[in-house]
């Protein structure tokens, strides 16, 4: 079998590993460089960014080369071509590149997102995230449009630069898609670091004047403005499909992107969309499940991962993650909450990051663990604890007489699933 994968980012690359290993023969195409924008402008800077005191682009250039050799190794197959260049779908299952249309027996659309912006005069002078990653001086006021995963990780990083940070919100909350009660404990945090958050703001426009940019906003009926030295705008990503010219192919997309079924086939039988490029959960981890569960349909074999189960992290100051059911979405359901503090966790306290809870959400009938969310150091860790106990259907019960050793972290996620156990029955 011969496959033709469009861009070389987690949901490509990966996905092109695993079809060589699988004895299929790739040709991956991309028009950036190896990684795509988790290595390049994604995932990895943004946390080099956050190892860092201040922005250090050539650690930042270090840390991607080193990286992008791996990937560069693991692509070394004969049976893997990688072309750069830029994709555009042709008849069926072809691909034109240039000049040259490649023939295949399916091809995978794993050509990601890139940022959106807001319809508001002077949105021009905000930079997006690309961008903010290439700064090398600390702006001394910076203003970020959109409270989200990447606003705030931006606002947190900058603020431990030493840039006094604004950051304006349209919902009552930020990161809208969070279980409620640990998005207003980030927020609590995030403000109690000296980060300014508007919640229920609707920026309205940009103006500059002398080198300073003013960010008008309304909230209510009242009009406020913030100066900035920096503005950023993190109002979300939306797919990159204007190259690809999927109208000419007969290929179905929406405004959220390419629309696929179960098995990540598009309506074009042989044409499989992966990533950011459908909408959704735009996360590395789930391009690479995504392009998991297409080669599996390529080839006849069942995939037993579940989609629905994706653990998230935001890598702000204190650290968040989420995996499975929030409380909202809970709803009319009888369930028990335990939760649990790191001031009460040893290993917590020793190391002076005492700031942080952890809360699970569990069946009270039964007690069948349904989600956890976790405020605090290395939460982006701990998640994994809980992600596998749901992916098993285990029950507080089960999971709380497990032994953690102590004093690590994790016992604050065994004191969570404790309280729950309590609580059920
Ligand atoms: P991408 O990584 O976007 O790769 C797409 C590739 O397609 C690129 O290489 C591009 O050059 C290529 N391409 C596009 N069009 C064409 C064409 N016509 N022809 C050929 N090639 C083409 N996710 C996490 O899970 N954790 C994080 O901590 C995290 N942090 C992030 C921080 C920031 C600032 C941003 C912007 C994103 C972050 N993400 C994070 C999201 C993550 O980067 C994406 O979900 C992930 O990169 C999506 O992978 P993908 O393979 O779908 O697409
Ligand atoms: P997002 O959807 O997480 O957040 C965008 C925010 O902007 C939302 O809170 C939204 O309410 C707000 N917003 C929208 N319009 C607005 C307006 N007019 N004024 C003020 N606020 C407005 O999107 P993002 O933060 O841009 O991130 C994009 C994607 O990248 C996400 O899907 C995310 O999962 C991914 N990402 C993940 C990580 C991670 O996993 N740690 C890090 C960065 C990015």
């Amino acid at each position: 079998m011969r496959i033709i994968i469009i861009g070389a980012g987690p949901g490509g690359y990966e996905t092109a590993a695993e079809a060589a290993a699988k004895g299929i023969e790739v040709l991956l195409v991309s028009d950036g460089p190896l990684g795509g924008t988790c290595l390049n402008e994604g995932c990895i800077p943004t946390k080099t960014f956050c190892a860092m005191d201040r922005p250090d682009q050539a650690r930042k250039r270090e840390v991607i080369a080193q990286l992008q050799a791996g990937i560069s190794q693991l692509l070394k197959n004969p049976l893997i071509t990688v072309l750069q260049g830029r994709a555009q779908l042709g008849k069926g299952t072809s691909v034109i590149v240039g000049e040259t249309l490649y023939e295949a027996d399916a091809v995978i659309i794993a050509t990601g997102s890139v940022s959106a912006s807001l319809p508001i005069p002077g949105a021009e002078l905000a930079i997006d995230s690309s961008a903010m990653l290439e700064l090398d001086t600390v702006p001394q006021r910076l203003c970020v449009i959109g409270g989200g995963v990447i606003g705030l990780e931006f606002a947190s990083v900058f603020r431990k630069f030493g840039s006094e940070v604004t950051v304006l919100e349209f919902c009552p909350g930020i990161l809208p898609r969070f279980d409620v009660d640990l998005a207003k404990r980030l927020k609590a945090s995030l403000a109690k670091r000296g980060i300014k958050i508007e919640t229920s703001a609707r920026v309205t426009a940009i103006e500059e004047n002398a080198g300073v940019r003013t960010v008008r906003w309304t909230k209510g009926d009242k009009e406020f403005s913030a100066d900035a030295d920096c503005v950023l705008m993190a109002v979300g990503r939306r797919p990159n499909i204007s190259s690809l010219d999927l109208g000419a192919a007969g290929i179905e997309y929406g405004p959220r992107g390419i629309v696929v079924d179960d098995n990540m086939q598009t309506n074009v039988p042989g044409i499989y969309a992966i990533g950011d490029i459908i909408g959704g959960m735009m996360l590395a981890h789930v391009a690479s499940a995504h392009g998991h569960r297409a080669l599996c349909h390529l080839c006849g074999e069942q995939d037993a991962t579940d989609l629905s189960l994706v653990p998230a992290a935001v890598f702000t100051v204190p650290e968040a993650a989420t995996v499975g059911l929030t409380e909202e979405q809970c709803e009319g359901r009888d369930v028990a909450i335990g939760k649990s503090s790191y001031r009460a966790n040893g290993k917590s306290v020793a190391s002076g990051e005492p700031d942080g809870y952890c809360k699970v959400i569990a069946d009270k009938d039964g007690g069948r663990i349904l989600g956890a969310h976790i405020l605090g150091a290395h939460a982006s860790d701990l998640i994994h604890e809980a992600a596998v106990l749901i992916a098993l259907s285990a029950t507080v019960q089960q999971a709380s007489s497990i032994i953690h050793a102590h004093p690590t972290v994790s016992e604050v996620l065994r004191d969570a699933l404790r309280d729950a156990a309590h609580r059920c029955a």
